[in-house]
């Protein structure tokens, strides 16, 4: 037991930093350290009518690899507990009014999070009856994350750019 918590001591934290590359576009890069963030940030997501490739990505922001916890981020059970509705897949039919329903249950202020081409655009759903296209046909985005799906690095750059932003507000 001792010997295992020396190695981990010894060890470090076994987070990465930020690729300087990420092969998602038109995200503002971020490569220099966050600025310092003296509070928590809840994350609440909302499955718009995605195919859970975006969900799987995004349970990847908890392990230990990419950890958003280290920069405040935490994901809640209700959107009344939440700072940010992270949104994937597109505006469909049926789930506009559940978004709607989450986005005024969040306390302001909060901020909309599009995460993949889907809710950019509606991606390869665009052209289906049941969608309307992307997320800001229901809400208003703060910030978008293209990928099918995102890279987790590409998930933790938009959302460390949504920090900056609101640091600089
Ligand atoms: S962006 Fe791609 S992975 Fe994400 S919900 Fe749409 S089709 Fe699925």
């Amino acid at each position: 037991m001792f010997k295992l918590l020396k190695r981990t001591l010894q060890r470090g934290p076994f987070t990465e930093p930020l690729a300087e590359e990420t092969e998602a576009s038109g995200i503002r890069r971020l490569t220099h350290r966050p600025p310092p963030w003296g509070r928590s940030m809840g994350l609440r997501t909302v499955d718009a009518g995605s195919c859970n490739g975006c969900e799987l990505e995004i349970q990847a922001l908890l392990n230990p690899v990419y950890d958003v916890e280290r920069w405040g981020f935490r994901f809640t059970a209700s959107p009344r507990h939440a700072d940010v509705l992270l949104v994937t897949g597109p505006a469909t039919v049926n789930m506009t009014e559940a978004l709607q329903r989450a986005h005024d249950a969040a306390p302001n202020p909060k901020w909309v999070v599009a995460a993949g081409d889907c809710a950019l655009h509606g991606g390869p759903f665009k052209e289906s009856p049941a969608c309307q296209g992307g997320i800001h046909a229901v809400l208003p985005v703060d910030v978008a994350i293209p990928g099918c799906p995102p890279t987790p690095e590409a998930l933790c750059q938009g959302l460390l750019a949504l920090l900056e932003r609101d640091q600089k507000e």
